[in-house]
């Protein structure tokens, strides 16, 4: 590839003397992206997902008047008397089942046998339930005709109004909502099957190196097996993202170049490795050609060089190829990215304090993303270890830490004892 001769103020693209620090990266790219149009998702899937518009009860819940127990449906001034020794027998004049439309009307000395979720009779106000009369299990006493109602009750008693939980043409969730189990239920109780949400992004992930095989390839001599590309597409899948493989690119610009112009339905193009300076770092070389991408250096361990731009309009994030370098890197910028896209209004990654155990060296004035695992220590405060090695390639180390432990640029050492935000990385 010949060297290029324009000056470097027109290659954006190449200018690695861009030093940002993290913050300045996410905001510029974050600035990228907008939440994406909302869709009718089928109400299991939309869990988890941000409401894009208010949702409104198409009808009461419940939807009618009903027995919040089993029992009598009464007139509760019939029974105002009543005591454990001193009853008031009642008439029985039939029995009601959830479900149940045929309804009789309850008059003076009457009472129905009613099952908890039926429609209230009308005439009775009140329900006793079969423990505070003579019922005995196995034993219809409708079918004595008769029951003996022990406690006096008041109106209202065990009976649940129309509308008592959801009225008709209120709100059930407002629109920026992330909607939980719960929320699906609501929806579903006043008959709504799908629910409006931001739609999920489409995330394009392409690993590229020589020699990056499949993991069920022959291992060959110099050959390693891609990592990147599982561990990004889990995460994306764990933030909601829609995952598509564009497969492992070879270090040339025609197969890059292919790959990558099978991405152009997707939201964002995820790469991992050939953006650092290497002789085949053909990654920014087709960034060039085929879009406008920045590489910058940014000021962070491990990872450093970051590409941000687009290709054929499409948003591409190039992430640096050793596991540990493009995983925190992709932690750090591509979660806010998706976030932003699934509608959240809070794409912070979300940090705890926590109290490190361990000291920790942090030269080169880089912030620093420690892999170590908190736990809750028997005083309750929340502490934090170093998770092992901490070499950009050392990926088992990830694997043993749950959080992140940020040590700022401007510390060269950290003490033990020392409160550091833990970025918790599996959120
Ligand atoms: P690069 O950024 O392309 O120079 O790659 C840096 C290091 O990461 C090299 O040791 C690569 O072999 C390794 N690497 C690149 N891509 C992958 C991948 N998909 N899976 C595992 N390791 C990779
Ligand atoms: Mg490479």
């Amino acid at each position: 590839m010949p060297e290029p001769t324009t000056p470097l103020s027109e290659r954006p693209w190449e200018d690695v003397t861009q030093q940002l620090d993290v913050d300045a990266a996410m905001a510029r790219i974050l600035a990228a992206f907008v939440p994406l149009p909302i869709v009718d998702q089928p109400l299991l899937e939309a869990c988890g997902q941000v409401l894009g518009r208010d949702v409104f009860a198409r009808h009461n819940v419940p939807p009618f008047r009903n027995s919040a127990m089993d029992g009598y449906a009464v007139r509760a001034i019939d029974a105002s008397q009543a005591t454990w020794t001193d009853p008031t027998t009642l008439r029985v004049i039939g029995q009601i089942a959830a479900g149940q439309s045929a309804l009789p009307v309850i008059g003076r000395g009457e009472s129905t046998r009613i099952m908890t979720g039926a429609p209230m009779p009308e005439g009775a106000d009140a329900v006793v339930r079969f423990e505070e009369t003579d019922e005995r299990p196995g034993e219809s006493s409708g079918e004595r005709g008769a029951v003996r109602i022990f406690r006096a009750p008041k109106p209202h008693d065990n009976v649940r109004e129309a509308g008592e939980d959801i009225a008709a043409g209120s709100i059930v969730a407002r629109r920026g909502k992330t909607l939980r189990p719960a929320d699906l239920g609501l929806f579903a109780s006043v008959g709504w099957t799908a629910a409006p949400v931001h739609r999920r992004p489409v995330v394009a992930i392409l690993s590229t190196g020589n020699e990056v095989n499949e993991p069920g390839d022959e291992l060959s001599a110099g050959a390693i097996r891609d990592s990147n590309s599982y561990v990004l597409a889990a995460y994306a899948r764990l933030w909601g993202a829609d995952v598509k493989s564009l497969g492992i690119a070879r270090d040339t610009v025609a197969d890059l170049t292919g790959r990558l112009s099978c991405a152009a339905d997707a939201d964002l193009i995820v790469t991992s490795g050939g953006v650092s300076l290497g002789d085949f770092d053909f990654v920014k070389d087709v960034l060039r050609g085929e879009g406008n991408v920045a590489i910058w250096q940014v000021r962070m361990k491990p990872g450093k060089p970051l590409a941000f731009g687009n290709i054929r309009g499409v948003p591409l994030l190039g992430l640096p190829g050793n596991p540990v370098a493009a995983a925190v890197s992709f932690i750090l910028f591509g979660r806010p990215i998706v976030r932003r896209m699934l509608g959240y209004a809070d794409t912070n990654p979300r940090t705890v304090k926590v109290k490190t155990l361990d000291s920790l060296d942090n030269r080169g004035q880089r912030r620093h993303y420690v892999r170590a695992v908190t736990e809750i220590d028997a005083s309750g405060s929340i502490v934090a270890r170093v998770a092992g090695e901490q070499g950009a390639g050392i990926l088992s180390s990830l694997a043993a830490a749950n959080a992140l432990l940020v040590v700022p640029e401007s510390l060269e050492t950290v003490i033990a004892g020392t409160i550091l935000d833990a970025l918790l990385i599996d959120e």
